[in-house]
């Protein structure tokens, strides 16, 4: 994936918004229950530790390591250089998300490498979060 070639815009719905929002915005955020603290992702209207409805979208990081990966190559898209690396980011606050890996090699991937937060624009003119090596270079 190119950081300068967008995105194609994400799906936004009653429960995801905040994430998307967020995102737009340069910031990353999960839920997380004001009741019994769980945080929590993909987004959805109720806590699924304990039931509440009092739901907060707080912002974290981005930070965490490869806790899955793969190489997706069909069907392509023009946003996308081949192969993409798909990853589940399993965030410092136990949640996982999935997203895209950039600036690294997929052969350099693998299960436990430690990244760091970027956003890539799209087509829209918003952003979504995709993840690098953490350390690496701003780009
Ligand atoms: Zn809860």
């Amino acid at each position: 994936m190119t950081p300068g070639r967008p995105h194609p815009e994400p799906v936004r719905t009653a429960d995801n918004h905040g994430f998307w929002d967020a995102a737009d915005d340069g910031r990353l955020a999960v839920q997380r229950c004001a009741g019994c603290r769980a945080w929590y992702h993909p987004p959805r209207p109720m806590c699924p530790a304990c039931g509440s409805l009092d739901l907060r979208w707080t912002d974290v990081p981005g930070t965490g390591v490869v806790y899955s990966y793969t190489l997706l190559h069909h069907p392509q898209h023009p946003a996308f250089d081949y192969p993409v690396i798909a990853v589940v980011v399993e965030l410092d606050e136990g949640v996982r998300l999935v997203s895209n890996l950039i600036g690294v090699a997929a052969a350099e991937v693998r299960i436990g490498l430690p990244v760091e937060l970027r956003f890539a624009p799209t087509v829209a003119g918003g952003q979504v979060p995709v993840f690098t090596v953490a350390g690496a270079a701003q780009r």
